[in-house]
């Protein structure tokens, strides 16, 4: 469990008073609908119960004294500088924030800020998703900024694509603000329209496992499969101008303008059709409680993102098999972009360290380095921390 009361005592010990706001905001796990986004197709993402926390004070000046009590790291600046070039990667984040709320018009005076948080950093939960709305939602609250989560989300895009230079969807940020206990949002990304659909696992929970790697491939693989899937849109517009991307696209047409063309666009281009399909399978099966359904539904996005859309690797794939073997784990695939991170699975209540205890000494002997275990349930978007928690 984070330690509230003692992120409150460190913000007190490094500014010499007590923050006048305390906030969170969640990591995210997307349960079905990978590489679905930028197709302009539909995610599946849902809030999880580790969230970064965000304490802030005002100040009388234009400065913004930044701490990060993770790094034990400080930073200081003017909310009239621009240059973020000698700002530490942590307080890009921030400061990218405050650079997206002056751009929409919206002023910021001068504020202490202590960020710190219990979102595993890269290991595919966006910890930097639930950093930028923390941040978003908790200068909106001091400042009275008026602005809507939804803004909040776009504000927290903006920053990754400006600020860090990262062009990542929008998922991420809209499920850490707008999450919703024990449910997933199925969000269409091509209008940003969205429905919550009920999670209730009955008999299962849900386990993530970390590989612990991050292959190089995945930015050179990710964009060649954006390219592979635009190239496939691009043949089918020679025919048919009005479609505006895969989600458009049919099976048939597909046959007949792409694969005499190519044979792995073909490949790639069909599997994004066929995961955006499993994707409305598995929230029909949810509404139903069909779980054993949804964990099927699992299995076979893992196998067709790793063999089809080629984005996985060995230890996403050992696990995988691991859990199709365990009589105990009903559902699991890869989550997040691929080439390592975390997997999901549906697990029979109980039974996890069953699982974990078999799976990891082999693991760890084809590999060289252990998994790491992280236990979730499914939580509520950018919020205020209560007094009854703090
Ligand atoms: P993720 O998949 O977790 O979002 P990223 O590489 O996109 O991985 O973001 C991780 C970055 O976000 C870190 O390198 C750091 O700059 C910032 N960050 C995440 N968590 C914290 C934290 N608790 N305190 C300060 N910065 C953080
Ligand atoms: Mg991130």
């Amino acid at each position: 469990m984070f330690d509230i009361a003692n992120f409150k005592q460190r913000f007190q010990e490094h500014y010499g008073e007590n923050p006048v706001l305390l906030v969170k905001s969640p990591g995210r796990i997307n349960l079905i609908g990978e590489h679905t986004d930028y197709n302009e197709g539909y995610v599946l993402p849902a809030a999880i119960d580790k969230y970064i926390y965000v304490a802030l004070s005002s100040r009388d000046d234009t400065e913004i004294h930044l701490y990060s009590a993770s790094y034990q790291q400080s930073f200081a600046t003017l909310t009239t500088k621009n240059d973020l070039s000698d700002a530490p990667e942590w307080a890009k984040y921030i400061l990218g924030v405050v650079q997206q709320i002056q751009a929409r018009g919206r002023h910021i005076n001068g504020f202490n800020i202590s960020v710190d948080g219990d979102v595993p950093l890269g290991a595919g939960l966006s910890s930097s998703a639930a950093l930028t709305c923390a941040v978003g939602y908790a200068l909106d609250n001091l400042f009275s900024l008026g602005l809507s989560r939804q803004d909040i989300a776009l504000i927290g895009q903006q920053t990754e694509h400006e600020a860090i230079g990262l062009k990542c969807g929008i998922m991420d940020q809209f499920a850490s603000v707008m999450g919703r206990a024990q449910h997933a949002i199925q969000l269409d990304c091509r209008n940003l329209r969205y429905d919550y659909i009920p999670l209730q696992w009955g008999e299962y929970e849900l386990l993530l496992l970390n590989t612990n790697v991050k292959h190089s491939l995945a930015t050179s693989a990710y964009n060649d499969r954006r390219a592979a899937c635009e190239q496939g849109v691009s043949w089918v517009q020679e025919a048919y101008p009005e479609v505006q991307s895969l989600r458009d696209v049919t099976l048939q047409q597909l046959m007949v303008y792409v694969q005499p063309k190519s044979e792995d666009v073909f490949t790639k281009c069909l599997f994004v059709i066929k995961e955006n399909q499993r994707l409305l399978d598995a929230c029909q099966a949810l509404l139903r409680k069909d779980i054993e359904r949804f964990g099927e539904l699992l299995f076979e996005a893992h196998w067709a993102l790793s063999r089809e859309y080629e984005v996985s690797c060995a230890e996403l794939d050992f696990l995988v098999s691991a859990a199709q073997e365990h009589p105990d784990v009903i559902g699991a695939r890869m989550m997040g972009g691929g080439f390592g991170g975390c997997t999901i699975n549906l697990v029979k209540k109980g039974r996890s360290a069953d699982f974990i205890q078999q799976v990891a000494p082999q693991y760890e002997t084809q590999f060289g380095h252990a998994f790491t275990p992280i236990d979730i349930a499914i939580g509520e978007g950018s919020s205020l921390v209560t007094s009854g928690e703090a």
